[in-house]
């Protein structure tokens, strides 16, 4: 037998304070969403359907749907992302993946695994897809699928022509895929108006909620689609025929992550009660006052204005700062985090849900600003927190 391992207590494990969560997800939890993650059901019986079916109810205002199959899924965003593409992409069928960084690949992978044959229209770090490429990337089908992400959060982007090519997309015959990991609940997201077939989304960045669990939804059409599949989907666990017996029928398909879907539960309906007009209202000005602040500390903005993704903020690392570096100063000295960046130059502050209050906002700018006056930067951070 192999001897007990020394176990410590997460007190000795854990900072006395913990980081306060300014990166790009997860990002901190309401209260009473941390409260009702500590609730325990059984996942089947009259209690749990009546939570599965409130949660329907929450997330279809959310999302904007009259959609009647709505989701859970036990799992990060991606398992959401893979339940969308590997139910509707198979050997025979052909995909464009409007690529913008690693969340829009990471669906072009994810359709090539499932057997599809996948083009992909990518474009330059940076920038959303225009209606003018998105129609000649079209013309070289017919597809069945269009996969693309509202936001792109690994470049801090935003396909802002989401509801033009979807429109585009449709009229190609193509089903279409939306990516909302990063935007639902703080921008403006209009599932049945903009004829989107499938979105999801995932718990811990714009709905404020625990990761490892998301949220998934299917139009009649793509139902009706995936009712012609030749052979059901690889994925067991992922495959939507199945979470359907569940999530309409509550009938057991696997255990339902039952604490996480009450956690879910308890932030959608703060979304509601917020309000979608007022939750975008407030996301859209904090962003514009921490982007203020970041140009008041000299720093710019990685993305021009007209492709930015105001909940996912990329900045360019001055010269002679290191993004690695600068993230590890942040945090130690403190005690906010911020994100780095996937190869490019960048580092990145999220404004997504509690994010995107006065106060975690002015703390962000502060530490930000004294450590890069550490690491040699000139900026006056007081000043510039009294001025947003
Ligand atoms: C974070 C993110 C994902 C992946 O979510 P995970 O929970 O990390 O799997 C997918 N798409 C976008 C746009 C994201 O921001």
């Amino acid at each position: 037998m192999l001897p007990a391992p020394a176990a410590p207590t997460l007190d000795a494990l854990l900072p006395a304070e913990l980081p306060l969560l300014m990166g790009v997800g997860p990002t901190p939890l309401p209260p009473s969403v941390a409260q009702a993650n500590t609730h325990l059901l059984n996942h089947l019986g009259p209690l749990m359907n009546e939570v599965v079916e409130s949660l329907q109810v929450l997330a279809r205002y959310v999302f904007q749907t009259e959609n009647r199959r709505v989701f859970a899924v036990s799992g990060p965003g991606s398992a959401a992302m893979e339940m969308a593409v590997a139910n509707l992409a198979w050997p025979g069928r052909r995909v464009l993946a409007v690529v913008n960084g690693t969340f829009s690949e990471r669906a072009a992978i994810m359709a090539g695994r499932a057997g599809a044959t996948v083009d992909k229209l990518e474009l330059p770090a940076g920038q959303g897809a225009t209606a003018p490429l998105f129609a000649e990337a079209l013309s070289r089908g017919p597809y069945d699928l269009v996969t693309m992400v509202q936001g792109e959060t690994s470049c801090g982007v935003c396909n802002h022509a989401l509801p033009e090519l979807a429109r585009m997309a449709r009229a190609a015959g193509a089903m279409v895929l939306a990516d909302t990991v990063v935007t639902l609940s703080t921008m403006p997201f209009q599932m049945d108006e903009w004829g989107i077939d499938v979105a999801y989304s995932a718990g811990q960045k714009g709905l404020a909620c625990i990761p490892g669990v998301s949220l998934i939804t299917f139009s009649d059409r793509a139902w009706e689609q995936l009712g012609r599949r030749p052979l059901p989907p690889a994925q067991w666990v992922l495959d939507a025929k199945l979470a359907e017996k569940f999530y309409m029928g509550h009938q057991y398909h696997y255990t339902a992550p039952t604490t996480s879907l009450l956690a879910l539960h308890e932030a959608l309906r703060l979304i509601v009660e917020e309000t979608l007009p007022a939750r975008h209202q407030r996301h859209a000005a904090s962003s514009a006052a921490l982007q203020r602040g970041l140009e008041g500390l000299g720093l710019e903005l990685f993305v021009a204005p007209e492709h930015r993704l105001s909940t996912a903020l990329a900045i360019r690392t001055p010269k002679g700062i290191d993004a690695a570096e600068l993230c590890r100063r942040i945090e130690a000295d403190h005690g906010v985090q911020i994100a780095g960046a996937f190869g490019l130059p960048i580092f990145r502050i999220g404004q997504l849900g509690e994010q995107c209050r006065p106060e975690p906002v002015r703390r962000t700018l502060l530490a930000l600003g004294h450590t890069l006056r550490a690491l040699g930067w000139d900026c006056e951070p007081e000043k510039v927190v009294t001025q947003l």
